[in-house]
């Protein structure tokens, strides 16, 4: 077994773990990180994003996107992120575009953000356009969501999914709201692993009807990667090397088909290309055959998506193939 040594990690590297290199599927889904600017600070946040940051898209980079949203058919979902996708530029003209082309739009949201002055339009405006609302709410009682994401938002993320309820969210089909599940940052080395995606669905739709009234569609449970403020908690704390042990002691060759990368890319507020938004915050570019870097404007010149062989990996990718597995989308198996 080859052995990788930096930052103190003493793991097979990603791609030797896999009998075959990690190649790209057909792309269907196009990502967006609309900019780092964000109401919230999580702890856990991978973005890194805040109130302070001031990154975000550019009408230039918007425009080239709209473009390649009409250019091909193949891109089935556009699914909008950030930072709070919602503050940032081009958040209203990409959902119109991509709705405009037959697109699923998928908005990931803190919630908390239609509260913030300027922004409460945001959850009629979603629900106008039939996007599909990815809403963060880390566990079902306060305490570790206000934790985790600061006081006051447990209390107005309940708010808010009362709001998109009685606009039909999470009642009408065209409606979808999720809910993702992330745990607490690990504080020993008593890791465990994301807790069963649908046993934890019921705990979560039984407490919030029962105490709110709330209905939601599905629950996503992601893991924690160790990249970001993760990466740095987990560092200060020394256990940054143990978690990626233990991620890769549960590596699960199962989830690899599955993987979010196979399928998507990811595109960030300048318009560089990535393999996944893991990929993004870690700056790892998606790279062709040739070792050249791609640009959407590169992706227009080509007039192809699939350009693509082999995926970039790093150590973080076991947190994606952990036990069930771990994508934007919950649990891969
Ligand atoms: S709401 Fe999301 S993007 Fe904003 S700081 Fe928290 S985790 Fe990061
Ligand atoms: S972090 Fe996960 S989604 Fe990204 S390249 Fe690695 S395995 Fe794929």
């Amino acid at each position: 077994m080859v052995q990788l040594k930096s930052n103190n990690l003493a793991i097979t590297p990603f791609s030797e773990k896999l009998s075959f290199p990690l190649t790209k599927s057909k792309i269907s889904v196009l990502q967006i990180n609309l900019g780092k600017r964000c109401n919230l600070a999580c702890t856990h946040c991978h973005v890194e994003a805040g109130p302070k940051r001031t990154e975000e898209l550019s009408p230039e980079v918007c425009e080239q996107l709209i473009n390649l949203i009409y250019r091909f058919p193949q891109i089935k979902i556009v699914d909008l992120t950030g930072g709070a996708p919602e503050m940032n530029y081009g958040f209203k003209p990409l959902v119109e575009a991509a709705r405009k082309a037959g697109k699923q739009v998928i908005v990931r949201s803190n919630l908390t953000i239609y509260f913030e002055k300027g922004f409460e339009d945001i959850p009629e405006y979603c629900a106008n356009h039939q996007t599909r609302i990815v809403a963060s709410l880390p566990c079902y009682l306060q305490n570790n969501v206000d934790k985790m994401r600061g006081n006051g938002v447990y209390d107005a993320s309940i708010l808010a999914l009362q709001s998109l309820n009685k606009l039909g969210y999470g009642q009408d089909p065209n409606l979808i709201i999720d809910l993702v599940y992330n745990p607490p940052i690990p504080k020993s080395e008593k890791f465990s692993l994301t807790p069963d995606q649908g046993k934890l669905e019921q705990d979560y739709k039984m407490f919030l009807q029962e105490h709110f009234g709330i209905v939601f569609n599905n629950l996503f449970t992601i893991t924690n990667l160790p990249i970001g403020r993760t990466k740095l908690h987990l560092q200060r704390s020394k256990l940054y090397a143990p978690y990626v042990n233990f991620l890769e002691a549960n590596f699960n060759a199962g989830t690899v088909e599955h993987l979010m990368c196979r399928d998507e890319l990811s595109i960030d507020y300048l318009g560089n290309v990535y393999d996944c938004d893991f990929n993004q915050m870690e700056n790892l570019p998606a790279k062709l055959a040739s070792g050249e870097t791609l640009t959407v404007a590169k992706l227009l010149e080509a007039a192809t998506l699939d350009v693509i062989d082999e995926i970039q990996t790093a150590p973080y990718c076991y947190g994606c193939t952990a036990g069930c597995g771990s994508s934007c989308g919950g649990a891969l198996v």
